[in-house]
């Protein structure tokens, strides 16, 4: 059977007028013989609505339930999708995660999956159907429904590829493919043609939205090959490839940038052993993830201070656990909420020197202050004032000649 995976996130389903549009694109694969399977998102803003919801009921609302009203959302644009197609004369229905079924482990909010069974959906492609999946969802082994991360219709897109061996996945969305940084923020960002696994974890973990970090993962772990293209134009997209060296003359590939952290800072910390692992201890035992550490030893004193980021969602939380926390001391507690982590990425850094110096000495010539900074073998990323964002990617970019062709 030729299969392939077509995935529709949600700023391509958003509208009816939307999903008139998906469903003609779905057609045009059914019409050239490819036997179908559809994953989709909810309709963008759904699933934030509906967290909100649970948060105005309780900030402590059960993990369980939140999962149950969080997966809702892809109920319906699967099922208007299915709609729709029944319309222009194709055979097809919605798929929820529980009925194929989509079987996941994990913590809820945060499941993994870990098989999806076939039997159902391969019985419905013979018989001439066009499944239209629920993405971000399944089910796990009390019962209960379970969400993915956010922005996982990815994962399940590209694990429906692994498990029912798609020749092709190609990942629909609202831009024509994955650009040298996001093209909604700078005019100049450019398309990029083919990207590694690496690259694109990287990049995507570094905030470039369009990808789910998570699924980039599950994609390098089973080798499977996806294109990244726009529901609303027929423009070639991106292919992110298992080949390691794609050549290019850039040394970055792109530029990510995040704009939901806060940075804490601790003021006179007893400077002992010990002392960082107490202070990020009850953060590791409420999933709280630190992002980038320094610490500035006081020369001549017995203290210091500990800046670290965390995401702004959890700046209240991270708050009271530090405050509560008995095993530490420390004068102050500062919080800064407007900043952005810029992220230079590129597999070129490993082998040319200078990368972090051209990128510090473009950001001094603006005056552009960084704040924190932090570095792995493909990337480097400052932490700066919210405020010179956009500024700071534009010249980033220029820097690093990523207009030119790629
Ligand atoms: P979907 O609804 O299809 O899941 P998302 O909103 O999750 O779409 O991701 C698409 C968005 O990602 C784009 O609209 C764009 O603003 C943003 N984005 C951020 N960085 C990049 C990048 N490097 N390349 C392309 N898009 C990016
Ligand atoms: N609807 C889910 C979310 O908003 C999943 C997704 O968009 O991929 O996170
Ligand atoms: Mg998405």
């Amino acid at each position: 059977m030729k299969i392939i995976v077509l995935k529709f996130g949600g700023t391509s389903v958003g509208t009816l007028s939307k999903i008139t549009k998906v469903a003609k694109v779905i057609a045009s694969y059914a019409k050239k013989k490819y036997k179908v399977i559809v994953v989709s998102s909810a309709m963008s803003g759904v699933t934030n609505q509906l967290l909100l919801k649970t948060k105005k009921i309780s900030q402590n609302f059960p993990n369980e339930e939140k999962d149950v009203i969080l997966s809702t959302g892809e109920q319906i644009s699967c099922a208007l999708i299915a709609g729709k197609l029944n319309l222009l004369g194709y055979k097809s229905r919605s798929w929820l995660g529980w009925q194929l079924p989509i079987i996941t482990r994990g913590k809820y909010s945060s499941s993994r999956i870990i098989k999806i069974q076939k039997t159902k959906i391969i019985k419905y492609l013979k018989s001439g159907g066009i499944p239209i999946v629920t993405g971000f969802q399944g089910i796990n082994s009390d019962f209960r429904i379970t969400t993915l991360e956010r922005g996982g219709s990815d994962t399940s897109a590209i694990l429906c590829a692994k498990f029912f061996n798609a020749k092709k996945c190609i990942i629909y969305t609202d831009v024509e493919g994955v650009y040298t940084t996001d093209p909604n923020l700078t005019k100049s960002a450019k398309k990029i043609n083919k990207i590694s696994y690496e690259e694109m974890l990287e990049m995507a973990s570094l905030g470039a939205k369009v990808m789910q970090p998570a699924s980039i993962q599950e994609a390098r772990l089973n080798r499977i090959e996806i294109d990244v293209k726009s529901t609303f134009s027929k423009k070639s997209g991106t292919t992110i490839t298992k080949k390691r060296n794609i050549t290019g003359k850039n040394i970055i590939r792109g530029i990510s940038f995040t704009k939901n952290d806060a940075k804490l800072t601790l003021l006179g910390v007893k400077d002992k052993p010990g002392i960082a692992a107490s202070i990020f201890k009850p953060l590791y035992e409420n999933s709280i993830n630190v992002d980038m550490v320094v610490q500035n030893i006081s020369a001549g004193s017995k203290e210091t201070d500990l800046t670290f980021t965390i995401k702004l969602e959890d700046l209240y939380k991270t708050r009271k656990l530090l405050e509560n926390n008995k095993s530490i001391n420390f004068r102050k507690l500062i919080v800064n909420k407007n900043v952005s982590k810029v992220s230079i990425v590129g597999v070129g850094m490993i082998t040319t020197p200078g990368v972090s110096y051209r990128m510090f000495r473009a950001l001094a010539k603006k005056k552009i202050n960084i704040e924190v900074i932090s570095t792995s073998e493909i990337k480097i990323s400052v932490l700066i004032n919210k405020k010179n964002l956009k500024k700071s990617v534009e010249i980033l970019h220029q820097e690093f000649k990523l207009s030119s062709s790629l």
